[in-house]
C-alpha cells in the first residue's frame, strides 16, 4: 500500500553526550538519520520528509547522499511543531497513510511498516508498543521510593501510522500551550481510536551515549567476517629498483612481470579476491592482455576493493609479509603502509607491512627473486 513518512530529526540531541546533535552522529558508519530514511524508502515510501534543524540542509544532503525520494523541512521549537512542519511539506492526499517516526529509532524495517499499515484498517491510528516489564517506582519528595502499578501500561514506540487527515486534524485540535509526547496522543485527544501492535526491542530510542554503544554492538553482531589470503613471487633481473606495496624502492635489480610486478600488491589483491571467492588476479587481469603490460598494480587492488564494496563489504585490516634478502624493507615500511591505507581507504593502524628473510635458503635466499604473502579481513552484512 502507498504511504509517505515524516521523520523527526530536528532535536538538539544534547543528552547523547559530546559529539554534537545525535541525528548526524555516525552509527555503523552512517549518520543516524540515514538509517530511518533509507529503511522507509526501501519499505516503499512514496516520499519521506526529514524534519531537521533550520539551516542544516547541507548536512542533511551529505548524510542522505545517493538516496532518492526525500525532502527536508525545517523543524520547530517542539517535536509537535516539527511534525506539523513535516506534514505540511508532505503534500499528501487526505486518505493517504502517513507514518510519523523518530530518527532516534534507527532500526525500523519493512516488516514494522507492513504490520502498522495492516493494523490501521478499522482504526484511526496504530502504534507499536511494549508491555512494561520492569517494576515502576515513584521517587517522593523526601527521596524515598514507592511502587506504582504497571498493569495495563505500555511503552509506545514509533513509527506510528495514521491517515493524513486524521493526524493533521489531531494536531489542529491540540491545545497550543501543551506538547503531546507522541502523535497518537494528539489523535486520541481528538477522539480517534488508536490501536497498539506488538512493539519491538529493536525499535529502541537512542538517547544516551550508552545507547549508541549498545546499538554499535548490536550492529557488530549482525555482520559476518570473511578472510582471504594471497601469495605471489616475482623473479629479479638486473635493474635499478622495484615496486613493492605501491612504493618505488631503489635496488640493484628489478622484478620481472607483465605489469609492474609489485608482488606486495598482487598478494594483497589476491587476499581481497579470496575473501569474496572471486577467483584470482590472473582471472581479472590476464597476463596475455596487452592493457596490463607495465601497468601500475594500484588498479588491481582498487578493482578488488570495488568488488568488495559492491557486496556491501568493508576491509577491516590487512597484513602483508614481504620475503626477501634485499632490498631492505624497514626504511620503506612507513611509506608502504601509508600508500596501502590510502588505496584501501582505511586507517593506517589497520595496515601492517612486515618483512622477513629465508636465511639464505631457497629462491628468496639466493636472491633469484622475492615473494609476498597477505591476509585480509573483510566484513559483510550477515
Ligand atoms: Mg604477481
Amino acid at each position: 500500500m502507498a504511504f509517505s513518512a515524516v521523520i523527526v530529526a530536528a532535536g538538539a540531541g544534547l543528552r547523547a553526550g559530546p559529539g554534537g546533535a545525535k541525528q548526524w552522529r555516525a552509527l555503523g558508519g552512517k549518520a543516524l538519520v540515514r538509517w530511518s530514511v533509507e529503511a522507509l524508502l526501501a519499505a516503499g515510501a512514496r516520499r519521506v520528509v526529514a524534519v531537521i534543524p533550520a539551516g542544516e540542509e547541507a548536512r542533511a544532503a551529505a548524510a542522505l547522499e545517493g538516496l532518492e525520494g526525500w525532502v527536508t523541512a525545517a523543524g520547530g521549537a517542539s517535536r509537535a511543531d516539527s511534525v506539523i512542519a513535516g506534514l505540511a511539506t508532505l503534500e499528501a492526499d487526505p486518505d493517504e497513510v502517513v507514518l510519523v517516526h523518530d530518527a532516534a529509532r534507527p532500526f525500523v524495517t519493512a516488516g514494522h511498516v507492513a504490520a502498522l499499515i495492516a493494523a490501521l484498517e478499522g482504526a484511526d491510528g496504530a502504534a507499536p508498543a511494549l508491555a512494561v516489564a520492569d517494576t515502576l517506582k515513584r521517587l517522593d519528595d523526601d527521596r524515598s521510593a514507592s511502587t506504582a502499578p504497571r498493569e495495563g501500561l505500555w511503552r509506545a514506540q514509533t513509527p506510528q501510522a495514521f491517515r493524513f487527515r486524521t493526524v493533521a486534524a489531531g494536531y489542529d485540535a491540540w491545545p497550543p500551550n501543551e506538547t503531546p509526547t507522541d502523535d497518537a496522543a494528539a489523535v486520541e485527544a481528538a477522539g480517534g481510536r488508536v490501536v497498539l501492535i506488538a512493539g519491538d526491542p529493536m525499535l529502541m530510542k537512542l538517547t544516551w551515549p550508552e545507547d549508541f554503544s549498545m546499538a554499535e554492538r548490536m550492529l557488530a553482531g549482525s555482520r559476518t567476517v570473511r578472510i582471504g589470503q594471497g601469495f605471489d613471487a616475482h623473479r629479479f633481473e638486473p635493474g635499478d629498483g622495484v615496486w613493492l606495496c605501491g612504493v618505488r624502492v631503489a635496488h640493484t635489480a628489478r622484478l620481472v612481470g607483465h605489469s609492474d610486478a609489485d608482488a606486495g600488491l598482487h598478494a594483497l589483491t589476491d587476499a581481497l579476491l579470496g575473501a569474496i571467492a572471486a577467483g584470482d588476479i590472473g582471472d581479472h587481469f590476464p597476463p596475455t592482455d596487452e592493457r596490463w603490460k607495465d601497468a601500475s598494480s594500484d588498479q588491481f587492488l582498487l578493482h578488488a576493493i570495488s568488488l568488495i564494496a559492491g557486496e556491501g563489504g568493508r576491509v577491516i585490516n590487512v597484513d602483508v609479509t614481504l620475503i626477501c634478502e634485499a632490498p631492505r624493507i624497514g626504511p620503506h615500511r612507513a611509506a608502504m603502509r601509508a600508500r596501502l591505507a590510502q588505496l584501501l581507504g582505511i586507517d593506517i593502524g589497520r595496515v601492517s607491512v612486515k618483512a622477513t628473510t629465508t636465511e639464505g635458503m631457497g629462491f628468496a635466499g639466493r636472491a633469484e627473486g622475492l615473494a609476498a604473502q597477505a591476509v585480509a579481513i573483510v566484513d559483510f552484512p550477515a
